[in-house]
Protein backbone atom coordinates (compact mmCIF):
# COMPACT_ATOMS: atom_id res chain seq x y z
CA UNK A 1 0.00 0.00 0.00
CA UNK A 2 1.18 3.73 -0.63
CA UNK A 3 2.22 5.87 2.36
CA UNK A 4 -0.89 7.35 3.66
CA UNK A 5 1.54 10.75 4.81
CA UNK A 6 3.74 11.11 1.56
CA UNK A 7 1.46 8.71 -1.24
CA UNK A 8 5.29 7.00 -1.92
CA UNK A 9 5.10 3.72 -2.41
CA UNK A 10 7.96 2.39 -0.80
CA UNK A 11 6.86 0.76 2.62
CA UNK A 12 8.56 -2.01 4.65
CA UNK A 13 6.71 -4.36 6.70
CA UNK A 14 7.82 -4.34 10.37
CA UNK A 15 7.94 -7.22 12.45
CA UNK A 16 5.93 -5.76 15.02
CA UNK A 17 2.10 -5.25 15.26
CA UNK A 18 -0.35 -2.66 16.66
CA UNK A 19 -2.19 -3.84 20.22
CA UNK A 20 -5.08 -5.07 17.87
CA UNK A 21 -2.67 -7.04 15.82
CA UNK A 22 -3.12 -4.64 12.93
CA UNK A 23 0.21 -4.63 10.49
CA UNK A 24 2.52 -1.65 10.70
CA UNK A 25 4.76 -0.20 8.23
CA UNK A 26 7.59 2.27 7.93
CA UNK A 27 7.94 4.56 4.95
CA UNK A 28 11.62 4.58 3.58
CA UNK A 29 10.92 8.11 2.14
CA UNK A 30 8.94 10.13 4.56
CA UNK A 31 10.27 7.53 7.39
CA UNK A 32 7.03 7.86 9.60
CA UNK A 33 5.25 4.86 10.93
CA UNK A 34 1.88 3.79 10.00
CA UNK A 35 -0.40 0.32 10.28
CA UNK A 36 -3.13 -1.34 7.89
CA UNK A 37 -6.16 1.48 9.33
CA UNK A 38 -3.86 4.81 9.15
CA UNK A 39 -5.39 7.21 7.10
CA UNK A 40 -9.17 5.78 7.21
CA UNK A 41 -11.82 6.76 9.47
CA UNK A 42 -11.21 3.66 11.87
CA UNK A 43 -7.44 4.63 12.71
CA UNK A 44 -7.35 4.85 16.63
CA UNK A 45 -10.40 2.57 17.75
CA UNK A 46 -9.34 0.83 20.27
CA UNK A 47 -11.68 -2.31 18.98
CA UNK A 48 -11.13 -4.16 15.58
CA UNK A 49 -12.55 -2.62 12.73
CA UNK A 50 -15.36 -5.20 12.14
CA UNK A 51 -16.68 -4.51 15.73
CA UNK A 52 -17.40 -1.04 14.90
CA UNK A 53 -19.28 -1.96 12.15
CA UNK A 54 -21.07 -4.53 13.11
CA UNK A 55 -21.78 -1.73 15.98
CA UNK A 56 -23.61 0.91 13.47
CA UNK A 57 -25.44 -1.79 11.42
CA UNK A 58 -26.82 -3.53 14.36
CA UNK A 59 -27.98 -0.37 15.68
CA UNK A 60 -29.38 0.82 12.43
CA UNK A 61 -30.80 -2.27 11.08
CA UNK A 62 -32.77 -2.97 15.38
CA UNK A 63 -34.62 -1.75 17.59
CA UNK A 64 -32.01 -1.40 19.71
CA UNK A 65 -31.20 2.03 22.17
CA UNK A 66 -27.76 2.98 22.30
CA UNK A 67 -27.28 1.36 25.84
CA UNK A 68 -28.80 -1.98 24.04
CA UNK A 69 -25.95 -2.17 21.58
CA UNK A 70 -22.90 -1.37 24.49
CA UNK A 71 -24.34 -4.40 26.54
CA UNK A 72 -24.99 -6.76 23.85
CA UNK A 73 -20.94 -6.28 23.46
CA UNK A 74 -20.19 -6.23 26.67
CA UNK A 75 -21.21 -9.83 27.11
CA UNK A 76 -18.50 -10.43 24.11
CA UNK A 77 -15.65 -8.80 25.94
CA UNK A 78 -15.91 -5.39 24.28
CA UNK A 79 -16.32 -2.64 26.69
CA UNK A 80 -17.36 0.89 25.67
CA UNK A 81 -20.19 3.01 26.47
CA UNK A 82 -23.42 4.00 24.77
CA UNK A 83 -21.67 7.72 24.06
CA UNK A 84 -18.93 5.47 21.70
CA UNK A 85 -22.29 3.72 20.35
CA UNK A 86 -23.39 7.36 19.53
CA UNK A 87 -20.23 8.58 18.10
CA UNK A 88 -19.91 5.85 15.97
CA UNK A 89 -22.67 5.97 14.32
CA UNK A 90 -22.51 9.76 13.75
CA UNK A 91 -19.05 8.84 11.67
CA UNK A 92 -20.18 5.49 10.00
CA UNK A 93 -23.76 5.96 9.09
CA UNK A 94 -22.95 8.85 6.57
CA UNK A 95 -20.17 6.51 5.21
CA UNK A 96 -22.36 3.47 4.95
CA UNK A 97 -25.37 5.74 3.39
CA UNK A 98 -22.64 7.11 0.93
CA UNK A 99 -21.14 3.61 -0.24
CA UNK A 100 -24.98 2.07 -0.64
CA UNK A 101 -26.54 4.85 -2.76
CA UNK A 102 -23.20 4.54 -5.03
CA UNK A 103 -23.59 0.73 -5.21
CA UNK A 104 -27.73 1.52 -6.58
CA UNK A 105 -27.04 4.14 -8.81
CA UNK A 106 -28.61 3.94 -11.85
CA UNK A 107 -30.37 0.62 -10.73
CA UNK A 108 -33.61 2.14 -9.82
CA UNK A 109 -36.72 1.43 -11.74
CA UNK A 110 -38.54 4.13 -14.03
CA UNK A 111 -41.86 4.73 -11.39
CA UNK A 112 -41.29 6.18 -9.00
CA UNK A 113 -44.04 6.46 -5.43
CA UNK A 114 -43.66 9.48 -3.32
CA UNK A 115 -44.65 10.45 -0.20
CA UNK A 116 -43.78 12.17 3.01
CA UNK A 117 -44.37 10.54 6.57
CA UNK A 118 -44.17 11.90 10.12
CA UNK A 119 -41.20 11.78 12.11
CA UNK A 120 -40.39 13.66 15.29
CA UNK A 121 -37.36 15.45 15.95
CA UNK A 122 -36.81 17.35 19.62
CA UNK A 123 -40.82 17.39 20.25
CA UNK A 124 -41.68 18.60 16.98
CA UNK A 125 -42.83 16.83 13.65
CA UNK A 126 -40.80 16.78 10.41
CA UNK A 127 -41.31 15.68 7.12
CA UNK A 128 -39.49 12.42 6.15
CA UNK A 129 -39.86 12.79 2.42
CA UNK A 130 -39.35 9.15 0.90
CA UNK A 131 -39.39 7.42 -2.66
CA UNK A 132 -39.36 3.73 -4.07
CA UNK A 133 -39.86 2.07 -7.38
CA UNK A 134 -43.24 -0.03 -8.45
CA UNK A 135 -40.88 -2.86 -7.36
CA UNK A 136 -40.60 -1.50 -3.48
CA UNK A 137 -36.57 -1.06 -3.93
CA UNK A 138 -35.49 2.56 -2.22
CA UNK A 139 -35.23 5.92 -4.41
CA UNK A 140 -34.32 8.14 -1.65
CA UNK A 141 -34.67 9.27 1.73
CA UNK A 142 -35.19 12.73 2.96
CA UNK A 143 -35.67 14.88 6.18
CA UNK A 144 -36.65 18.13 5.77
CA UNK A 145 -38.74 20.65 8.79
CA UNK A 146 -41.01 21.82 6.31
CA UNK A 147 -43.69 20.32 3.71
CA UNK A 148 -43.93 22.80 0.74
CA UNK A 149 -42.36 23.64 -2.67
CA UNK A 150 -38.88 24.32 -1.70
CA UNK A 151 -38.46 20.53 0.07
CA UNK A 152 -39.92 18.94 -2.85
CA UNK A 153 -38.11 20.41 -5.27
CA UNK A 154 -34.93 19.44 -3.11
CA UNK A 155 -36.06 16.10 -2.90
CA UNK A 156 -36.55 15.01 -6.19
CA UNK A 157 -33.19 17.14 -6.74
CA UNK A 158 -31.45 14.76 -4.01
CA UNK A 159 -33.36 11.83 -6.09
CA UNK A 160 -32.28 12.45 -9.09
CA UNK A 161 -28.28 12.73 -8.07
CA UNK A 162 -28.73 9.56 -6.06
CA UNK A 163 -30.34 7.51 -9.10
CA UNK A 164 -28.76 8.63 -11.72
CA UNK A 165 -32.05 9.07 -14.30
CA UNK A 166 -35.53 10.74 -14.45
CA UNK A 167 -38.34 8.21 -13.92
CA UNK A 168 -41.16 8.16 -16.50
CA UNK A 169 -43.91 8.31 -13.98
CA UNK A 170 -44.17 9.58 -10.62
CA UNK A 171 -47.22 8.98 -8.27
CA UNK A 172 -48.04 11.24 -5.23
CA UNK A 173 -50.47 11.78 -2.54
CA UNK A 174 -51.52 15.19 -4.96
CA UNK A 175 -50.00 17.66 -2.60
CA UNK A 176 -50.34 21.00 -4.31
CA UNK A 177 -46.65 21.07 -4.53
CA UNK A 178 -45.57 17.98 -6.06
CA UNK A 179 -46.85 18.84 -10.14
CA UNK A 180 -44.70 21.52 -9.76
CA UNK A 181 -41.95 20.40 -8.42
CA UNK A 182 -41.72 17.25 -10.79
CA UNK A 183 -42.08 19.41 -13.84
CA UNK A 184 -39.42 22.05 -13.24
CA UNK A 185 -37.25 19.56 -10.90
CA UNK A 186 -37.56 16.36 -12.68
CA UNK A 187 -38.62 17.53 -16.40
CA UNK A 188 -41.65 18.36 -18.27
CA UNK A 189 -41.89 15.11 -19.95
CA UNK A 190 -42.21 13.19 -16.54
CA UNK A 191 -46.01 11.78 -15.81
CA UNK A 192 -47.48 12.64 -13.01
CA UNK A 193 -50.27 10.44 -11.11
CA UNK A 194 -52.13 11.44 -8.06
CA UNK A 195 -53.72 8.50 -6.47
CA UNK A 196 -54.08 7.30 -3.03
CA UNK A 197 -54.77 4.04 -4.03
CA UNK A 198 -51.74 3.79 -5.96
CA UNK A 199 -49.73 5.19 -3.24
CA UNK A 200 -50.66 2.31 -1.12
CA UNK A 201 -47.13 1.36 -1.50
CA UNK A 202 -45.02 3.85 -0.30
CA UNK A 203 -47.54 3.96 2.59
CA UNK A 204 -46.75 0.95 3.76
CA UNK A 205 -42.81 0.85 3.22
CA UNK A 206 -43.17 3.79 5.82
CA UNK A 207 -43.29 1.18 8.67
CA UNK A 208 -39.45 0.12 7.69
CA UNK A 209 -38.32 3.68 9.84
CA UNK A 210 -42.09 4.44 11.04
CA UNK A 211 -40.91 0.72 13.22
CA UNK A 212 -37.21 1.32 13.76
CA UNK A 213 -37.81 5.40 15.39
CA UNK A 214 -40.92 4.02 17.65
CA UNK A 215 -38.75 3.06 21.07
CA UNK A 216 -36.30 5.84 20.30
CA UNK A 217 -39.22 8.30 21.01
CA UNK A 218 -38.20 10.54 18.21
CA UNK A 219 -34.74 12.42 17.76
CA UNK A 220 -32.74 14.57 19.61
CA UNK A 221 -31.48 16.93 16.74
CA UNK A 222 -32.60 17.32 13.43
CA UNK A 223 -28.75 16.28 12.64
CA UNK A 224 -28.88 13.14 14.19
CA UNK A 225 -32.61 12.38 12.22
CA UNK A 226 -30.99 13.25 8.99
CA UNK A 227 -28.06 10.85 9.52
CA UNK A 228 -30.24 8.35 10.74
CA UNK A 229 -32.74 8.11 8.73
CA UNK A 230 -31.86 7.67 5.24
CA UNK A 231 -29.01 5.26 6.80
CA UNK A 232 -31.64 3.08 8.27
CA UNK A 233 -33.26 3.14 5.03
CA UNK A 234 -30.20 2.25 2.50
CA UNK A 235 -29.42 -0.76 5.08
CA UNK A 236 -32.62 -1.87 4.73
CA UNK A 237 -32.70 -2.03 1.01
CA UNK A 238 -29.62 -3.35 0.47
CA UNK A 239 -30.66 -6.61 3.31
CA UNK A 240 -34.33 -6.53 1.54
CA UNK A 241 -34.50 -10.27 -0.24
CA UNK A 242 -36.63 -9.27 -2.84
CA UNK A 243 -35.65 -7.26 -5.73
CA UNK A 244 -39.79 -7.30 -7.21
CA UNK A 245 -42.87 -6.46 -5.71
CA UNK A 246 -44.62 -9.53 -3.73
CA UNK A 247 -41.73 -11.76 -5.08
CA UNK A 248 -41.97 -15.01 -3.38
CA UNK A 249 -38.27 -15.70 -1.90
CA UNK A 250 -37.59 -18.93 0.55
CA UNK A 251 -36.60 -18.74 4.00
CA UNK A 252 -33.28 -20.33 2.74
CA UNK A 253 -32.74 -17.53 0.22
CA UNK A 254 -33.66 -14.78 2.48
CA UNK A 255 -31.22 -16.26 4.99
CA UNK A 256 -28.70 -16.74 2.48
CA UNK A 257 -28.96 -13.31 0.40
CA UNK A 258 -29.08 -11.44 4.50
CA UNK A 259 -25.94 -13.41 5.23
CA UNK A 260 -24.23 -12.16 1.76
CA UNK A 261 -25.48 -8.82 2.69
CA UNK A 262 -24.59 -7.90 5.81
CA UNK A 263 -21.78 -10.52 6.47
CA UNK A 264 -19.77 -9.34 3.41
CA UNK A 265 -20.44 -5.39 4.23
CA UNK A 266 -18.48 -6.99 7.86
CA UNK A 267 -15.73 -8.76 6.65
CA UNK A 268 -14.75 -5.94 3.84
CA UNK A 269 -15.17 -3.53 6.66
CA UNK A 270 -10.66 -2.30 6.89
CA UNK A 271 -11.13 -1.46 3.12
CA UNK A 272 -14.59 -0.94 1.66
CA UNK A 273 -15.56 2.30 3.40
CA UNK A 274 -12.21 3.89 3.30
CA UNK A 275 -10.54 2.77 0.30
CA UNK A 276 -10.09 6.10 -1.62
CA UNK A 277 -9.69 4.09 -4.75
CA UNK A 278 -13.79 3.36 -4.20
CA UNK A 279 -14.38 7.37 -4.51
CA UNK A 280 -16.13 7.38 -1.72
CA UNK A 281 -16.43 10.74 0.60
CA UNK A 282 -13.55 10.90 2.55
CA UNK A 283 -13.81 10.94 6.88
CA UNK A 284 -14.24 15.05 7.76
CA UNK A 285 -12.33 16.56 10.16
CA UNK A 286 -14.13 15.70 13.08
CA UNK A 287 -14.00 11.70 11.52
CA UNK A 288 -10.32 11.99 12.40
CA UNK A 289 -10.48 12.76 15.99
CA UNK A 290 -9.82 9.92 18.40
CA UNK A 291 -12.74 7.33 19.08
CA UNK A 292 -12.79 6.23 22.45
ZN1 LIG B 1 5.72 8.50 3.57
Amino acid sequence: MPCPYCAAPTMTEMARRTTLGYRMFRCRACRRTCNERTGTPFNHLQVPTDIAVLVVLWRLQYKLSLRNVAEMFLTRGFTFTHETVREWEERFAPLLTARLKARRRGKTGRKWHVDETYVKVAGRWHYLYRAIDSEGNLVETMLSTTRDMEAAKRFFACALQTVGQAPEKVTTDGHDSYPRAVRETLGPDVRHRTSRYMNNRIEQDHRGIKQRSYPMRGFGSFDAAARFCPAHDELRDHCRPRTRFNEAVSLADQRRLFGGALGRGVRAAPGCLTTPATGLPQPTAACRTTAV
